[in-house]
């Protein structure tokens, strides 16, 4: 019905599925032709506290009928109460900047980078250490940050310049000189496998930075906003970077971006902005989000379904011998490494025919980002109809 339509009038960049869903319910999707799918990928980490979650709907709701936008040139309470919900959840004094999405967060911190290099060294630094299979956002300039060449088109060339990439942690240490300003990277890289950095070997990475005064950022747009099982996963290797961007789940759906920064003094009035960026709506769904999630953490909860999920996907790859080779990640962004990456197609296609969605990321590895809230009996249904299959094409 819409395929057509959609074909001669939206610009065709995606491998789009022509099916249509009309409704969902936590980590459950309904097609309209009657047909339900069990959703592991949250619309790529984004539905955070699951599809049509009332709280979240009744916020939005509510705030649509009074304002949904003025302007950043006049005060918006639900922005100040987030950013603060933001500084008291990461555990040390932070400001944020919003913007309306991942990339658009990433840029953002680089101009914060940039700005604090040129402010604070007599010798300008500017450039930027990323890492291999990193992905960092679509725009110019966080193409030519995200670490994977095959990013970098020649099409859309000329890039800026000032990034360059290593390909793994070890390297970082002589890719500095005296011009690099900053290093950024993904505690657990989302497209790129969903491959997770060796805890003290990033822990000595970073205290190297903080000597030596060059910034850490860690793009959170993935990992943040409690999908590793805490706010941030820096969290859970005790860092406090000096610039987090966060994106996807942070207000359930609804476009948003944050950069978030302990150096509160670089930016003055008029270095950056937004015309939408932490506007009512976006931030109060912000709000409403990290109220539904900071309680489900605290309660025990979030924990309790990350285990399951863990011990079903573990079950899973033992079942699964012969495709899968391990399960990675942490918390509820997971993957399974295959043996043979060029079978992902064929998986992928046979997951969506048996009703469960699944995503794929770099490195053969399929890639699992449920809602936070999804429950057991979901979790359940959804291994037992991958399972059916990896049955049918094996
Ligand atoms: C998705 C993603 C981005 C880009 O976010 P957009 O909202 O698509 O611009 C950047 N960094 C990471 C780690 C991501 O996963």
């Amino acid at each position: 019905m819409f395929e057509s339509m959609d074909k001669e009038f939206v610009l065709q960049t995606y491998p789009r599925n022509y099916v249509h869903f009309q409704k969902g319910n936590n980590a459950t999707l309904y097609a309209d032709d009657g047909k339900d799918f069990i959703d592991f990928t949250s619309g790529i980490g984004v539905v955070s506290v699951g599809h049509g979650n009332e709280r979240l709907a009744n916020a939005l709701c509510d705030q649509a009928k009074n304002l949904i936008h003025t302007s950043n040139l006049f005060m918006i309470e639900p922005q100040a109460k987030l950013a603060k919900k933001i500084s008291e959840l990461c555990g040390y004094s932070v400001g944020t900047f919003f913007a309306n999405s991942g990339a658009e967060a990433n840029e953002g911190a680089i101009k914060l980078a940039r700005a604090y290099g040129a402010k604070n060294f007599t010798k300008r630094r500017y450039k930027i250490v990323t890492l291999e299979y990193s992905f960092h956002g679509r725009t110019i300039t966080t193409v030519k940050a995200t670490g994977q060449s095959s990013f970098h088109d020649s099409k859309f060339a000329p890039y800026p310049d000032g990034f360059s990439f290593v390909s793994n942690l070890e390297d970082v240490y002589a890719a500095l000189d005296d011009e690099t300003v900053a290093v950024m990277l993904e505690i657990i890289q989302g497209e790129g496998g969903v491959s997770v950095f060796d805890k003290l070997a990033l822990q000595k990475l970073a205290q190297f930075l903080q000597e030596k005064k060059v910034l850490l950022i860690v793009d959170e747009v993935q990992s943040g906003v409690f999908r590793s099982g805490e706010f941030l996963a820096s969290q859970l290797y005790g860092l406090q970077p000096d610039i987090t961007t966060l994106a996807k789940g942070l207000a359930g759906g609804v476009p948003i971006g944050a950069v978030i920064s302990k150096h509160k003094d670089i930016f003055g009035v008029g270095d950056h902005g937004s015309t939408f960026g932490g506007n009512f709506l976006s931030t109060r769904a912000g709000c409403e989000v990290l109220d539904i999630l900071d309680v489900y953490k605290k309660s025990g909860e979030l924990a309790v379904i990350i285990n399951y999920f863990d011990t079903a996907l573990q079950a899973f790859v033992r079942t699964c011998k012969a495709t899968c080779k391990e399960a990675v990640g942490i918390g509820l962004m997971r993957g399974i490494r295959l043996r043979n990456g060029e079978m992902m197609g064929k998986i992928l296609q046979a997951a969506f025919n048996e009703g469960v969605l699944v995503l794929k990321s770099g490195r053969g590895t399929l890639r699992f980002l449920p809602p936070l809230t999804i429950s057991k009996n979901e979790i359940d249904e959804g291994f037992t109809r991958l399972q059916n299959a990896f049955k049918k094409i094996s």
